[in-house]
C-alpha cells in the first residue's frame, strides 16, 4: 500500500470517526441541558405585569424583576 493510498482511505473514516464524536458530544449536551433545567430554574409569570422569568434558587415564591411583586412559580 503507498502512502497516498492509505490516506485516502484513512482520511475519510477519520473524518466519518470525527463526525460522530461531534455528533455525540452535541447529543450529550442538549440531553444533560433538558434534563437539568427543569430541575435547576423554576419559571414565574408576573401576575402584575405578566412577565415571565426563572429564578435559579427554585423558591417557590420569586420577585419579579420589572414590578418587584411576588409570584408564583408556574413550573418548578
Ligand atoms: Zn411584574
Amino acid at each position: 500500500m503507498t502512502p497516498r493510498i492509505s490516506a485516502a482511505i484513512l482520511l475519510p473514516t477519520a473524518l466519518a470517526l470525527g463526525a460522530v464524536v461531534v455528533l455525540w458530544i452535541q447529543h450529550m449536551v442538549r440531553d444533560g441541558m433538558l434534563r437539568r433545567r427543569p430541575r435547576r430554574n423554576a419559571i414565574y409569570r408576573c401576575e402584575s405585569c405578566g412577565h415571565v422569568y426563572e429564578d435559579a434558587r427554585n423558591v417557590p415564591l420569586a420577585t419579579c424583576r420589572r414590578c418587584g411583586i411576588l409570584n408564583e412559580a408556574v413550573r418548578r
